[in-house]
């Protein structure tokens, strides 16, 4: 009851600020640099989940979009143009039809009215991010690094892909490092993560890549359902989570774009909602057809009228 009461009263008061933020613009300024200054404000890891900054940092200022559509600007750049794709299949996957689905896959969510979603994003100089997704090519890693990858042992495995030539150094590019069901990340896979996307300098270049387990490793924890609409659960599982982590690395490559106040990128805020679904004739679900196939893929946020989960725009 009694915090009941203390809520009613901090609901009328946040009223009355916006009704005077509204008639007199300076404390409406103040009003609005108090909130995106906060230093509870968060900073996104690329893991799904926010952070503090590092004691005595600020949270960068929000530039644009504050509150208005649930989602915010923070100066960074985004990646205009062509989005490149690349696949490093790290570990074991002979016989696995996740080569064939997911190379499909990346060659059809390009054009696609779902990621025509990530066009309602914009850097400083208001360039919008395009709708256009080029899948690129693979390469192979035998365990290089072990069965057990750390987080430095999945940015090893890049930088070794694109220092050996097997792979260019591409600042346009998204390198996923897509592991076999025999290996674990171990700063979370499939108990805090199902996949996550970071930058780091790698030849001089400023290289954007991520990482997703196969979730035949945790059905439970990162596979949506365990018959996919292509056969496989593995690879159906990980398409949902490869286009989550390329439109967070499309808008917010360097972890300082486009994110909230919890340090949650467009993809995180929508992960794991799928809208609405259709059955495929092996009897699993689907929400959208890409290249003739048909994929059950989570939601992304709309940076656009007061913002929403949606799997497609407009
Ligand atoms: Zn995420």
């Amino acid at each position: 009851m009694k915090s009941g009461t203390k809520y009613y009263f901090v609901v009328v008061f946040i009223m009355l600020l916006g009704v005077v933020g509204q008639t007199v613009g300076p404390l409406a300024l103040m009003a609005s640099a108090a909130v995106t200054r906060n230093d509870d404000e968060q900073i996104p890891t690329g893991k799904g989940w926010g952070e503090r900054p590092a004691p005595g940092h600020r949270a960068p200022f929000a530039w644009r979009g504050t509150a208005s559509n649930g989602i915010s600007y923070h100066g960074g750049p985004v990646i205009l143009g062509t989005t490149n794709v690349y696949y490093i299949w790290y570990g074991n996957w002979n016989n696995n039809s996740a080569t064939t689905i997911l190379t499909d896959f990346a060659n059809n969510i390009g054009g696609s009215p779902y990621f025509n979603i990530n066009t309602t994003y914009y850097d400083k100089s208001n360039m919008h991010v395009s709708n256009a997704v080029h899948w690129v090519r693979s390469t192979t890693d035998s365990y290089s690094q072990g069965s057990n990858l750390s987080d430095a042992g999945v940015q090893a495995v890049v930088s070794s892909a694109i220092t050996s030539g097997r792979l260019p150094a591409d600042t346009n590019g998204v390198y996923f490092v897509l592991t076999s069901a025999d290996v674990n990340e171990t700063s979370g896979f499939c108990t805090l993560y199902c996949g996550w996307h970071t930058s780091a300098i790698m030849n001089l270049a400023d290289i954007k890549y991520a990482f997703v387990g196969n979730p035949d490793r945790c059905p439970s924890a990162c596979e949506a359902q365990s018959t996919g609409p292509n056969g496989s659960a593995g690879a159906d599982g990980m398409a949902s989570i490869i286009a989550h982590e390329l439109e967070e690395a499309v808008t917010d490559p360097d972890l300082n774009a486009w994110y909230d106040r919890r340090g949650q990128e467009n993809a995180d805020k929508c992960a794991w909602t799928f809208g609405t679904t259709y059955s495929t004739s092996n009897g699993a679900s689907a929400n959208m057809q890409l290249g003739g196939r048909d994929f059950l893929i989570q939601q992304n946020w709309v940076n656009a009228s007061g913002g929403y989960c949606a799997t497609s725009y407009p």
